[in-house]
């Protein structure tokens, strides 16, 4: 198998399976007060340590949640519920994940007001942020990478932009791409609140996380037990939680020299492509973990299937959009949607090879010229 599709879904580090196997034992409700409940309990506060280091905060602002959409969930109604009286303005980009998107077109339905910044050609326009924030804005919501184009947003300079009009302007961003891929400490980076998701970063499905900053409260948005501080009622996945942990504490060692290994393997995939006639939609400010590609005249989902039948595997566009006719986050971003239509998804990560890299070319271009004559 030849996996090209890590921002779907990362397969899971050997630190992530050790982890979750060495919390088997610890299979006690952490809730409980017998030693072994305390003992699986100790474990999720020894993770909550782990990954409130991976992003410079203090544990008790990391709360663990079932994933990146839940905690985006959480950090958008959690915040309008909770500032409903600042007013009934949110803002958005065009080109939000729907864990984004699908909240605020709900709260559009229920009388807020969103508006969504142009996310054309990958950039964020700060004069267009400066120009839509209004008195009764209460939060801004930003991804830092996007899914689909790898773009990466610049979010200090979102949050200064937005703290300078209105302090109490909530600030939260989207990071489910952009964790372990780029450095964040939440200290200097700007957002109050931070979404992040353990399947992105080599950990198992079902878990993520949500940082919540001090000066932000939040109301729940679901209720039962009062875990996670009452922010995630539900018995905590205490084995999903550790791995995950232990999966960031390794990632987090390796965000530089990762790096430098996709972006050889995003340098050689994305010249050779272009090469034979695909355009590149991935902007330069990129994490450079997902390549976005025109293809020439040839549908994305026929090529995924004559790559899926060589056990190569990559997307179209997203595999969160797959389902929907036209590609929200590709025509923001400035395809037409023929072009959209013909595009791929290519995603990297640290355990792919240059020889995996190869044949992924190779098969592209055979592909191409194959299906081309069918057409
Ligand atoms: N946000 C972004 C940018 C994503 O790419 C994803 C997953 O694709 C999510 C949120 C949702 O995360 P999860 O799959 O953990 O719900």
């Amino acid at each position: 198998m030849i996996y090209f599709d890590s921002a779907a879904s990362s397969r899971p580090s050997e630190a992530a399976r050790d982890a979750f196997i060495y919390a088997d034992s610890y299979f006690a409700n952490p809730s409980s007060v017998h030693s072994a409940g305390i003992s699986a309990n100790d474990l999720i506060s020894v993770a909550r340590k782990e990954i409130a280091k991976s992003v410079g905060a203090k544990p008790n602002n990391i709360y663990f949640v079932p994933s990146g959409t839940f905690a985006n969930n959480t950090a958008i109604l959690g915040s309008v519920q909770n500032y409903a009286k600042r007013g009934k303005h949110i803002i958005i980009s065009d080109s939000e994940h729907p864990a984004v998107e699908n909240v605020c077109a709900v709260l559009e339905k229920s009388g807020y007001r969103i508006t969504r910044l142009s996310t054309k050609s990958g950039k964020i326009n700060i004069d267009d942020l400066k120009n839509a924030l209004y008195p009764e804005t209460v939060l801004v919501s930003i991804m830092a990478a996007n899914n689909e184009t790898g773009a990466l947003y610049d979010i200090p300079s979102i949050a200064s932009a937005i703290k300078s009009y209105n302090k109490d302007i909530l600030f939260h961003s989207d990071c489910v791409q952009a964790y372990m891929k780029v450095p964040i400490n939440v200290n200097t980076f700007g957002p109050d609140m931070i979404s992040v998701s353990a399947h992105k970063v080599h950990g198992y499905k079902g878990i993520g996380a949500l940082y919540v900053s001090d000066k932000v409260r939040l109301s729940p948005i679901i209720y039962g037990g009062g875990q996670e501080n009452g922010m995630c009622s539900g018995t905590q996945a205490t084995g999903l939680i550790y791995s995950f942990a232990k999966a960031v504490s390794e990632e987090s060692k390796l965000i530089a020299s990762a790096k430098e290994h996709v972006c050889r393997l995003y340098n050689y995939v994305s010249e050779n492509l272009v090469k034979c006639g695909c355009s590149i939609n991935t902007p330069e400010n990129s994490t450079y973990y997902v390549l976005s590609v025109v293809l020439p005249s040839i549908k994305s989902e026929v090529m995924l299937n004559y790559l899926s039948g060589k056990d190569i595997y990559i997307s179209a566009g997203s595999a969160c959009s797959s389902h929907s006719k036209t590609n929200r986050v590709l025509s923001s971003f400035g395809l037409s949607p023929k072009e959209a239509d013909c595009t791929v998804r290519i995603s990297f990560d640290r355990y792919n090879t240059l020889d995996e890299a190869q044949i992924l070319v190779e098969s592209i271009k055979e592909g191409i010229g194959t299906l081309a004559k069918i057409k």
